[in-house]
């Protein structure tokens, strides 16, 4: 739970400032989205003006989302002397080259990461929240006026559905359950977007999964599992990067795997890796080695060479750390 102050202040910042835009990090998943989407209607409904923004707008999986359609990949000239608000993004260059450009004149820092670089003027951290939505949700309880409507509720589901593994992992606290309950009771709608977030998928999803478990290889013992997906791969079977989401989960549930690295081609010689362990085996760590970040079991990171060489640096780090 984020402390009273920080809500005091939160309050009290509000008061001062009429413009703002919300950006969370690119390549965004439904914490980012929902978490961006909840606080740009709450506060609109304080009477402010908001931009939702992302580098790379809203993904096609979170249509769904009621104002969706608002997310901007540019920042309006109107909008250049706005506070900056950041949600989900443990460092700003998380939040893609446009928004790094720019010259907000304050940001404020929204997350949960526990490798969070606190880059904001102000920063509301929570790493015990289950998602950033969390931490929304208490912020704009926190302010006078708020009144949580069915849209604010869905997408602030959409946070910890996404976030917690629907519900599934260690972060799933008792406040998360707490909060789903008040969520549902102002209208979400769990079947709604369970179906939407894991039911609803192209064909083309499918074969590019074919596709990536061809890669799949077990090393280091059967305790690190492999994936790759390559571009030619995404052009072979027409898709978007954005349709991989979740295939790092698969190996995961193999017997005696403690890490799974997904590397997925982002330029020659250059990957976005997407790390997930079990058993307590910290993949915060090895990721913040490469100038990543993100959460105990569950981060990422972007590392250069060829796939022999990414590969050797990842189970090299994973001996030099003891990570096993
Ligand atoms: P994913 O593998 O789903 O992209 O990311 C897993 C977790 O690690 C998420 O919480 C995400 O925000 C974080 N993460 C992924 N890539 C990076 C990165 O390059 N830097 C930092 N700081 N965090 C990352
Ligand atoms: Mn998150």
């Amino acid at each position: 739970m984020l402390d009273k102050k920080s809500k005091q202040l939160f309050t009290k910042l509000l008061k001062k400032h009429s413009k703002f835009v919300i950006s969370g990090h690119q390549g965004p998943d439904g914490d980012v989205i929902g978490s961006t989407l909840a606080l740009a209607l709450g506060l609109k409904k304080l009477g402010k003006k908001v931009l939702t923004y992302n580098h790379d707008g809203c993904p096609s999986t979170l249509k769904f989302l009621p104002r969706s359609q608002d997310f901007k990949n540019e920042i309006p000239k109107a909008f250049k002397n706005a506070v900056l608000i950041t949600v989900d993004s443990g460092d700003l260059a998380r939040l893609g080259s446009r928004i790094a450009e720019e010259n907000f004149p304050e940001i404020w820092n929204i997350d949960h990461h526990q490798s969070n670089t606190r880059f904001g003027k102000y920063n509301f951290i929570d790493v015990k929240a289950g998602s950033t939505g969390q931490v929304v949700w208490e912020l704009l309880s926190a302010c006078k006026g708020f009144k949580l409507t069915k849209d604010i509720a869905q997408s602030l589901f959409c946070t910890l559905s996404t976030d917690t593994g629907s519900f599934r992992y260690s972060n799933a606290t008792e406040e998360v359950f707490n909060m789903a309950a008040a969520l549902v009771k102002a209208g979400a709608q769990p079947d709604v977007i369970s179906q939407a977030l894991y039911e609803t998928y192209p064909q083309k999803r499918l074969f590019l999964l074919e596709k990536v478990l061809q890669t799949l290889k077990f090393e280091m013992d059967g305790k690190l599992a492999l994936l790759y997906l390559t571009d030619s791969d995404l052009k072979a079977v027409g898709a978007s990067g954005e349709e991989s989401e979740e295939f790092v989960n698969f190996p995961r549930g193999v017997s005696g795997v403690k890490v799974v690295g997904f590397f997925k081609e982002r330029a020659k010689d250059q990957w976005k890796v997407s790390l997930r362990s079990r058993d307590g085996v910290d993949v915060m760590k090895i990721a913040q080695k490469f100038g990543g970040g993100g959460h105990k079991l569950a981060a990422g990171c972007t590392m250069d060479g060829d796939k022999n060489a990414v590969e050797q640096k990842l189970k090299n780090t994973i001996l030099e750390l003891g990570s096993f």
